[in-house]
């Protein structure tokens, strides 16, 4: 039979015909082996993403204790989503927007947005990422503005640094206050607005320099409904009219009922996902949850499955034609 040595990783593999070739043995009438089909080239892993967080791990250490913030994190966002991201206090949901705006490195794993490397950036890229790339609104109003300073000196301060023209700042200054409907702040000091109308400057100020990707830590968490609804406005505003790509946490089920994605997160890992899609004249709206599957293949059952069914360490596993079947290790009757 006609066989040679493939090497493969160091090792040598007997090579049968190759796909496609004729073997000498074909013509003789013996029966040929050929290498399956070589797979298509894999595509790295969220190659096409805005975001990508791969295996994302964030540990804080200090004397006595070392928690886990983030185990094992993966997360894909596409250019021009809107994700919302929920999870109970704790969770790590912080950690991860932390990691993204480049103000903590993780632990391990990779974080990569807009092709920038968030585990492995000097200084001087760091520097540039903050300024460009991304734009952050924390919980805290005050912590996003600056109390001496009014909303039209306070948007334009990111400008400035990044040296754009004077006239270029007062135009996009005036339009970013009047787009997210704070026009008539322009000359307030931040104790002179409401929650509301601080926050929707902070978005401004974030979305100054035109980053690709804003995220915003609870941005109306310390806010009654009706202003939450305007600084969530003001963050759709950011999404659809000027593209940017937007990671909003958030508790607030309304807010979260709005976007097309919302994800769960859970001790430190996406846990499940949300996707909904808008309704047409013919087919209404639909919200449709999914457990997240990482790419080793393990999927997180909710703790209420578990306990209807008393699944504990060990289940039983079966494929049938279209879904897969868990079920507890113990026999029935037993
Ligand atoms: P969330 O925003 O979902 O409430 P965080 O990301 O703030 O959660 O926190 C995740 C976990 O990491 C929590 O257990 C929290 O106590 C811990 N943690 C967060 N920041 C620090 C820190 N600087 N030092 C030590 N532990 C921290
Ligand atoms: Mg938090």
């Amino acid at each position: 039979m006609t066989s040679a040595a493939l090497i493969s990783g160091g090792c040598p593999i007997p090579l049968l015909a190759s796909a496609g070739a004729r073997a000498q043995g074909e013509a003789d009438g013996e029966p040929v082996l050929r290498l399956p089909a070589a797979p298509p080239e894999a595509l790295a892993f969220g190659h096409d993403a805005l975001v990508v967080c791969d295996n994302l791990v964030r540990i804080y250490q200090s004397e006595t204790v070392e928690v886990q913030a983030l185990q094992s994190l993966d997360l894909l966002v596409g250019e021009g989503e809107m994700v919302a991201l929920v999870g109970a206090s704790g969770s790590g949901k912080s950690t991860l927007l932390n990691v993204l705006a480049g103000v903590d490195a993780p632990t391990a794993g990779r974080a990569r947005v807009d092709g920038h490397d968030l585990t492995d950036m000097s200084r001087r890229e760091q520097v540039h990422y903050r300024r460009h790339v991304v734009g952050f609104v924390r919980q805290q109003a005050s912590r996003n503005l600056v109390p001496y300073l009014t909303a039209s000196h306070v948007v334009d301060l990111p400008m400035t640094i990044a040296g754009v023209p004077r006239r270029e700042r007062r135009l996009r200054t005036e339009g970013l206050l009047e787009l997210l409907a704070v026009a008539h702040c322009a000359d307030r000091l931040p104790v002179q607005m409401s929650g509301g109308e601080q926050q929707r400057v902070a978005i401004a100020v974030a979305l100054a320099n035109e980053p690709r990707l804003v995220l915003a830590d609870e941005p109306t968490g310390e806010l009654d409904s009706e202003s939450a609804a305007e600084v969530f406005a003001a963050l759709r505003t950011a999404n659809q009219e000027l593209g940017a790509t937007v990671v909003v946490v958030t508790h607030d089920a309304e807010v979260s009922g709005q976007v097309a994605r919302t994800v769960a997160i859970r001790d430190g890992r996406t846990s499940s996902e949300v996707v909904r899609s808008e309704g047409t004249a013919d087919t209404p709206a639909t919200a449709e949850e999914y457990a997240v599957m990482d790419r080793a293949g393990r999927v997180q059952l909710p703790r209420e499955f578990r306990e209807a069914l008393e699944l504990t360490h060990r289940v039983r596993l079966a494929l049938a034609e279209d879904h897969v079947e868990i079920r507890s290790d113990r026999r029935e009757g037993a």
